[in-house]
């Protein structure tokens, strides 16, 4: 595992890995990659996140707060460069599940 979570100038909670497939650079946020050589700042992402919680600013794409991991902005990239962490996927499925438990009806 190669990625380094750091402060990075790009933007908010971001960290940059190279353990991807494709041995190019990705900025990692808190929820997504976003990989700066496939986007071509076409802004769809942006448009279609329902939390706006994805800006374009200073040529970059930059996830901020509300992130709801929906999923929407790496469906519709046309030109995959964003991808969902697979940790922070798996971390909101485990919270789903302990939520589902706590309000399950004895049996
Ligand atoms: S939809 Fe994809 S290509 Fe378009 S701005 Fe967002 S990340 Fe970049
Ligand atoms: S996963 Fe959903 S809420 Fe999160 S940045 Fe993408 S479109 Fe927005």
């Amino acid at each position: 595992m190669t990625r380094q979570r750091a402060a990075d100038p790009i933007g908010f909670g971001s960290g940059i890995s190279t353990d991807h497939k494709d041995g190019i650079r990705w900025v990692d946020y808190t929820n997504i990659s976003w990989n700066p050589v496939f986007c071509k700042r076409c802004d769809i992402c942006v448009d279609i996140c329902p939390k706006s919680t994805l800006v374009l600013r200073n040529d970059a794409i930059i996830e901020e707060e509300n992130c709801i991991l929906c999923g929407l902005c790496e469906r519709y990239c046309p030109d995959l460069a964003i991808e969902m962490l697979p940790e922070a996927v798996a971390a909101h499925a485990a919270q789903g599940e302990s939520a589902a438990e706590a309000t399950a009806e004895p049996s």
